[in-house]
């Protein structure tokens, strides 16, 4: 990599904390070395405290960008000079791109999700999506399908905090874009599995099947798949959630996990940088061939 650090390289950052545990810069960096893009991508320790510096050190550096994740992603939007539609509708940005010393923020995980299906030779638009959760993950999912397409869309959360997440979710939705969507208490099963039952894909955005909720999940019984439906689970570590056997138990075609999600949100971040496809399939092949052997 220093063989490609010079006086022109654009640095690219990472402002979130915790953060040393992230694969973003090995994905970045290593994506910038096989297509011999003149980028270096680095990890900072940045609060909420230390964000506004932070952000205008974008502009002073003359940053081509950065990443925002928590605790930013909601606390970036003032200090912004744009945001895209689709962020301003999630109310969240996870990527930022200077032009000049015009901060314009994106949201990609949605986007991410739909490119991941893409991928699959998969489209949901014009049909209707059951998802459960409405954090982060589930918000950006929820508003860029439907901003997409998804004709219908039936969201289940627990009365806990991100329950005026979901509230907030389903009223935007509504007003608009032009897929319908409903809120619905996780409690009520029968609604649960009528709602999947009625669904083209299943998404889960909760994080149960991952620690410390590994080896669980919020369907555990087959017969609320049917066959030809896409069974989608943001988690990605372990590879196989609890949900996705469930999944592959009623013998239903399309099932995944989160990786493809992971990797397509880091390409759609890396093209609003660079202008360039990441080399997704070059990048999953280094990322986790090395992850799956630990
Ligand atoms: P979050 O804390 O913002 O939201 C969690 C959501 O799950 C909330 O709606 C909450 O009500 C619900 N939830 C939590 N515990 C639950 C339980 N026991 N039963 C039912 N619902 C429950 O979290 P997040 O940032 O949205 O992340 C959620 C998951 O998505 C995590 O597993 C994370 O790793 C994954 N994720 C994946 C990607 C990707 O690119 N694949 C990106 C972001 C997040």
């Amino acid at each position: 990599m220093t063989e490609r650090i010079d006086g022109h390289t654009l640095l690219i950052g990472l402002m979130a904390y915790p953060i040393r545990h992230s694969m973003s810069p090995t994905m970045h960096n290593n994506a910038f070395a096989k297509l011999g893009l003149n980028f270096a991508y680095l990890a900072f320790e940045i609060t909420n405290d230390t964000l506004p510096a932070a952000v205008q050190s974008i502009r002073t550096l003359d940053m081509r960008g950065s990443n925002i994740s928590m605790p930013n992603k909601q606390k970036i939007l003032p200090l912004l000079d744009k945001l895209d539609p689709v962020a301003k509708m999630v109310g969240a940005v996870n990527t930022v791109v200077n032009d000049n010393g015009v901060l314009t923020g994106y949201t990609t995980d949605g986007t991410g999700f739909m490119k991941a299906l893409a991928d699959e030779n998969l489209d949901i638009r014009g049909e209707k999506m059951t998802i459960a959760g409405a954090g982060g993950a589930g918000t950006a999912i929820e508003i860029q399908a439907a901003y997409d397409g998804v004709k219908e869309m039936s969201i289940f959360n627990i009365h806990d905090q991100t329950w005026e997440n979901a509230e907030r979710n389903v009223k935007i939705i509504n007003e608009q874009t032009d897929c319908k969507a409903q809120l619905f208490d996780l409690a009520d099963q029968d609604a649960f599995k009528r709602e999947i039952a009625d669904s083209a894909i299943y998404c889960d955005s909760t994080g149960v099947g991952m620690k410390p909720l590994e080896g669980k999940s919020l369907v555990n019984d087959p017969s609320f798949f049917h066959k030809d439906m896409i069974v989608f689970d943001t988690v990605y570590a372990p590879r196989t959630t609890k949900l996705m056997e469930v999944a592959q138990e009623a013998g239903v075609e399309h099932v995944f996990n989160g990786l493809g999600m992971m990797l397509e949100q880091g390409a759609e971040a890396f093209k609003l940088w660079t202008g360039k496809e990441m080399p997704v399939d070059y990048i999953r092949d280094l990322l986790f061939d090395q992850d799956d052997q630990k």
